[in-house]
């Protein structure tokens, strides 16, 4: 299947053009590099992709646009956005613009460059601060503006399919872990702490739902290789609720180092834990969570040790 991943060059998108090759699929990737990341990352992710990639912005409609027009794939895939919880409180605008006005600019492009069929990128953000299983009929009633954006984004998406015809899959992935990771998510802030001695910095009571990076690439590839029509919102998760202690600790143990701790009170756009019911995946998707937690954590420490990441590098 030819396939434009949009975003293919983040830390998400190049472990799903990985997946997606391997299993033998005609990729291009449109990414503007603008990632939270430091440059040899940000190259690390790229040679991971390895696919062609056009330097673009999903708010550029004409690129976007001439891109889709030029490659004529079967389908695209979204993965680019702004992600980060935290940031979005501080500085709301550009998550509006990617996640929102993005998806529109992208839902245009695909409408009038004659894409069908779109998988994209959601969060399980949108459940807020719901206890228990999160299962896709539950209200969505996000507490913080990333969450918000990501709401939205589904919202358009939705809308596309009820007036222009298009089939979409949402995906929403819970907290992922794994190499090539964002330096700015709890498991590589949790590892440059533990390397530098200090105390790792939790969140009282916090627990997630961790997804192993290759567990969720496997769902994007099971979601453009299992024909469907019309819209379908699937939860990708392990299906298991870890504290947060729990990665610190294993983190710690794969670093072969102390761990020290520092719990400090959670911020009010933050759920304080979250768990996914993947049955919808499993129906729709014939896809179960594989690899357990303790491996997922050491995966992503093994990885972030052998970078010996520094400033500089
Ligand atoms: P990431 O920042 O590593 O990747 C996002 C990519 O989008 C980057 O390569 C970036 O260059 C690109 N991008 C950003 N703005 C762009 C623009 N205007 N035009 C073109 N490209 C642009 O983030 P990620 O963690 O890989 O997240 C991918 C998707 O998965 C996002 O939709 C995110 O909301 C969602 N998600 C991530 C997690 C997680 O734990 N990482 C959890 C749930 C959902």
């Amino acid at each position: 299947m030819r396939i434009l991943v949009v975003g293919g060059a983040g830390f998400i998108g190049s472990h799903v053009c990985a997946h997606l090759r391997e299993a033998g699929h005609d990729l291009h990737a449109y990414d503007q590099g603008s990632a939270n990341a430091p440059d040899w990352l940000k190259d690390a992710r790229v040679r991971y992709a390895g696919v062609p990639i056009t330097k673009g912005d999903l708010l550029d409609l004409p690129r976007l646009l001439g891109t889709i027009t030029k490659y004529s794939p079967d389908m695209v895939i979204n993965l680019a956005a702004k992600p980060g919880v935290g940031e979005a409180e501080q500085n709301p605008a550009p998550f509006d613009e990617v996640n929102v006005v993005g998806v529109v600019r992208l839902l245009e492009a695909c409408r009038r460059g004659g894409v069908r069929h779109l998988v994209h990128a959601s969060s399980s953000s949108v459940y807020g601060n719901r206890s228990g299983m999160l299962k896709e009929e539950h209200e969505p009633a996000p507490v913080g503006h990333y969450g918000r954006t990501k709401l939205l984004g589904e919202r358009y998406i939705e809308q596309a399919c009820c007036e222009h015809g298009l089939s979409a899959r949402i995906l929403r992935p819970f907290t992922v872990i794994g190499p090539l990771g964002r330096p700015d998510m709890a498991a590589w802030k949790f590892a440059e702490q533990i390397r530098a001695g200090m105390p790792v910095t939790l969140h009282q009571d916090a627990s997630r739902d961790f997804t192993p990076v290759h567990d969720l690439a496997r769902a994007f590839v099971a979601s453009v290789e299992r024909p469907w029509s019309g819209l379908e919102t699937i939860n990708v998760g392990s299906g298991e609720c870890h504290p947060v202690v729990s990665l610190a600790q294993l983190l710690a143990d794969s670093m072969g180092r102390p761990l020290k701790t520092k719990v400090l009170a959670k911020p009010d756009y933050l759920p304080t834990s979250t768990c996914a019911d993947s049955s919808g995946a499993l129906r729709l998707l014939d896809w179960r969570p594989r690899l357990p937690f303790a491996e997922a954590v050491r995966d992503f420490g093994k990885w972030y040790v052998s970078q010996e990441y520094d400033e500089e590098k």
